[in-house]
């Protein structure tokens, strides 16, 4: 009989379980395939709390949290799972080509500035004497974020898997939960591999689906992603455009990413995804035309109907942390550490906004 059962062991379930396990709790996590294989294996990295479009002021200041925690947790987990999890600080360029991208850019700068966040703007002359090897004669303006970090996905999910590990927590890999039930004031999670008991269960299933979990279904949001290893990175802070991104990471490799689209489940990689991101970057920086590919990928983002985070309880000792889309690395440190507490009685002011009864909230902005 376990306190928590966790379902789903990515980044979400993993900060979660290891957030309980600090609270002393007895915690299971039971994983379909393989842990941390799923969109948590894709992601880019990006602690990207001002380089994103948040859809609302509440969902920006939760993201400066959630990137600002990360500083603590990146030496915590370092420290427990005896893993480094590639934390860089570099700061972050979003670049605007175009004077409505310029306009959105200037007003992103003075929200950032009204939130006491460093947010500095630079005309089109002024970003390419700062970035010399940015060649698109578009680039027209940029704002940089000097207090953006980035982590490395997987090395952050393997320190997690290691971390709930050091600290007794059981992950079972191959386990579907295929249904969830209550008996006598107890749930059970149940899989072709037998049924598991605890007095409370966090959904934490990405892009699957249970019978009985009653929560609104996820949009799965394919991402295709490139890693080139150049000699040298031409630069060492993440450089972000309305189409690509390009994310050099402390191993050596520039990642290449993202294409988002909607509705697709399948992990193959288009060929015009391939020529959609090398097209896009190169033309940017074509120092990179050099540079070996290293890696190819894709993976499923799961995005919340709304597309805001669900963290919060659906039922008695039913849990939900679930939906974040495009920023699920950035929030899950944070967002794991308050569903944890929620779990255990304690304040869980901070994710009011993020309750899966938000219903209204939902019909309103669609
Ligand atoms: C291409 C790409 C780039 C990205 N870049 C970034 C980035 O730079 N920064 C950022 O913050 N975010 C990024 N993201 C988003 C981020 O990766 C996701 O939001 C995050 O990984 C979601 O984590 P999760 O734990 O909720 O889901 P997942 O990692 O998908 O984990 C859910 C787990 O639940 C398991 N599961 C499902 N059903 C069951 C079941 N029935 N029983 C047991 N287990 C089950 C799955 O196998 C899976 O392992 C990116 C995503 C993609 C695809």
């Amino acid at each position: 009989m376990y306190d928590v059962i966790v379902i789903g062991a990515g980044v979400n379930g993993l900060s979660a379980a290891y957030h309980l396990l600090l609270e002393g709790k007895k915690v299971l996590l039971l994983e379909k395939g393989k842990a941390g294989k799923e969109a948590s294996h894709a992601a880019a990295g990006m602690l990207g709390a001002q380089t994103e479009m948040h859809a609302s002021r509440e969902l920006f200041r939760f993201a400066v949290t959630c990137r600002d925690y990360f500083c603590g947790l990146a030496g915590e987990l370092e420290n427990t799972s005896g893993l480094t999890i590639q934390y860089r600080q570099e700061g972050a360029w979003r670049l605007a080509c175009g004077i409505e991208e310029e306009q959105r850019l200037k007003k992103l700068t003075a929200l950032h500035h009204e939130e006491k966040e460093p947010a500095e703007y630079f005309s089109g002359e002024d970003v390419r004497k700062a970035l010399p090897f940015l060649k698109k004669k578009e680039v027209s303006g940029a704002a940089f974020f000097e207090n953006e970090t980035q982590v490395d996905a997987r090395s952050y999910t393997a320190a997690l898997i290691e971390a709930v590990q050091h600290l007794g927590g059981e992950i079972r890999e191959q386990t579907e939960v295929r249904g969830i039930s209550r008996f006598s004031g107890k749930w059970q999670a149940a899989s072709p591999d037998g049924n598991f008991h605890s007095e409370k269960i966090l959904l934490a299933h990405g892009n699957g689906k249970i019978k009985g979990a009653a929560m609104p279904e996820m949009i799965p949001v394919k991402g295709e992603c490139i890693a080139l290893l150049p000699k040298e990175q031409p630069f060492s802070c993440t450089i972000v455009t309305p189409e690509v991104y390009l994310v050099p990471k402390a191993d050596g490799r520039v990642i290449v990413g993202a294409t988002e689209t909607e509705g697709e489940l399948s992990k193959t990689v288009r060929a015009g995804a391939v020529q959609y991101l090398l097209g896009r970057a190169l033309a940017l920086v074509p120092e990179l035309n050099e540079a070996p590919v290293d890696e190819i990928w894709a993976g499923i983002r799961p995005k919340s109907p709304d597309g805001i985070p669900f963290a919060g309880k659906l039922e008695e000792d039913l849990y939900v942390l679930a939906g974040h889309y495009r920023n699920g690395i950035l929030m899950s440190g944070y967002s794991g550490r308050k569903t944890a507490e929620m779990m255990t009685g304690k304040n869980s002011e901070a994710l009011q906004f993020l309750q899966p009864d938000r219903r209204e909230t939902i019909e309103y902005s669609n």
